[in-house]
């Protein structure tokens, strides 16, 4: 559509609108004290356990350059790979579940942005205050009581972000090293860029760009609603018992003024961290963070109305029908997790700490030696758990077979590789063709826990 400028001519309507300031306005309540919860706990949790160690070394730490990843008592090496495939099938596939079942769980009390947003709301209450306040601030002109609140609430801000960034960097560096680290300037290029980086990206996501996240980058939000049925746990305002709204005095009986019990205040969506108006029913944008049911309850409470005009329901019981829990998509889901947790469980119960690779030498087929022909190997013997063991060595296969090369006693350090070339002989007589040998390394503490591993002998050609 076109508009006309200040001498009245017309010119062509923008193409993009600019994004309304929202100010959401602070509610308290069950979800609220709820969501105040889950945004301390999963704080807490990212900015204490880089901090924590287990067996002496930091519980959980994603050590790229060595290619381990450590997740309290288990390490994780390149050859898991696909544990951790598995483990981000479950998670989407947990992701699907909750949202067939409770529909925008995460995104309302559990999403990083969310959690992010609401700490830096919370700091910018403490230096602007309340949402008229804020508003009030920033329309007046700039003066030393705006210069004073603005430059708090940015310098907790970056504060707390340069923190994150920080934290974030922590759980792919030892944190305890990189703190002095990042101090005196020698931490390195890459450290200082991803704090940074991530410090930004916290910035500005949860400072500044907030609602737009959820609703123009966020590809959750765009797909969400191909996992919604009629029976979708979904936050709802009731319209049949709304309708029609309008303001009256508590002691006006809204029957027999004609009205709905919806006093039209507007307070639920002040309260919409989003800026939208839950009355128009379920929109995209709605994260499902609950701030409205809180608003609405209070307002309820004040009326002497029952609670429950905006609340948690599935469509169907909205209209008037059944909510069925269990549904084909429900078990669909269901399954597929258990089927799948059930084997990565079991997988990794079964998973051996121990990996033995042997490489035959391809340079030489076979060397003549006095005693026989031998053949040169490479083993390699990695130590997957988080103590040191001791091997002994063995190869069996063929009569007379004997290693040389690998003492009696292997030590490899908790976590360690140890490469180890090795030669096996086998007395002349014997040695005819190509033969299947096995190479067994054993803990000699604790015989059970052993390896083996095939490879090929290569004899005199008959
Ligand atoms: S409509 Fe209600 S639940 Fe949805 S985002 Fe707004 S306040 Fe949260
Ligand atoms: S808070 Fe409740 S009463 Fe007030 S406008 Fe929203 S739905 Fe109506």
């Amino acid at each position: 559509m076109a508009s006309t400028n200040d001498n009245g001519a017309a010119q062509p309507a923008p193409l993009y609108e600019s994004a309304k300031k929202i100010y959401p306005r602070e509610i308290k309540g069950r979800y609220a004290s709820l969501s105040k919860l889950a945004t301390l706990v999963l704080l807490g949790l990212f900015y204490i356990v880089p901090w924590l160690t287990w067996d002496g070394r930091q519980a959980i730490l994603f050590d790229l350059p060595a290619r381990k990843f450590h997740l309290i008592g288990l390490t994780l090496w390149p050859q898991d790979f696909p544990y951790l495939a598995l483990l981000l099938i479950i998670a989407a596939l947990s992701l699907f579940f909750f949202t067939a079942l409770a529909g925008r769980l995460w995104c309302g009390f559990a999403c990083p942005q969310t959690v992010w947003t609401e700490a830096f709301i919370w700091m910018e209450q403490w230096t602007e205050g309340t949402r008229s306040q804020r508003m009030k601030l920033d329309k007046a002109p700039w003066g030393w009581n705006k210069l004073r609140r603005k430059v708090s609430k940015q310098v907790l801000w970056i504060g707390f972000s340069l923190w994150t960034g920080f934290t974030f960097v922590g759980f792919f560096t030892p944190i305890r090293e990189l703190a002095p680290l990042l101090v005196n300037g020698t931490a390195g290029g890459w450290a200082y860029f991803w704090t940074f980086f991530y410090g930004f990206a916290t910035y500005g996501n949860a400072g500044y760009m907030r609602e737009q996240v959820c609703k123009y980058m966020c590809p959750y939000a765009r797909f969400q609603s191909a996992m919604f049925d009629k029976d979708t746990l979904i936050i709802a305002y009731d319209e049949k018992r709304g309708e029609p709204r309008g303001g009256r005095k508590r002691s006006v009986d809204p029957r027999e003024a004609g009205l709905g019990d919806c006093i039209d205040c507007h307070l639920c969506v002040q309260v919409c961290p989003t800026g939208i108006d839950i009355r128009d029913g379920l929109q995209y944008e709605c994260i499902a963070c609950a701030a409205c049911i809180d608003a609405c309850d209070s307002i309820m409470d004040k009326m002497n109305y029952p609670r429950g005009l905006v609340r948690y329901a599935t469509h169907n019981a909205m209209h008037g029908g059944t909510t069925r829990v269990l549904r084909p998509r429900v078990f669909v889901y269901a399954t597929l997790l258990t089927v799948l947790l059930g084997g990565l469980i079991t997988s990794m119960a079964t998973r051996t700490p121990i990996i033995l690779d042997v490489i035959r030498d391809r340079n030489a087929l076979y060397r003549e030696v006095p005693d026989g022909i031998e053949n040169i190997y490479t083993l390699k013997l990695i130590n997957q758990r988080n103590e040191a063991r001791v091997f002994q060595l063995t190869v069996d296969g063929v009569p007379g077979v004997v290693l040389d090369g690998a003492d009696d006693a292997i030590t490899v350090e908790g976590g360690g590789v140890l490469t180890l070339p090795v030669r096996v002989r086998v007395p002349r007589d014997n040695a005819y063709g190509i033969m299947d040998i096995t190479f067994t390394a054993t803990v000699i503490d604790d015989p059970d826990e052993m390896i083996q591993e095939d490879s090929r002998f290569v004899g005199l050609m008959p």
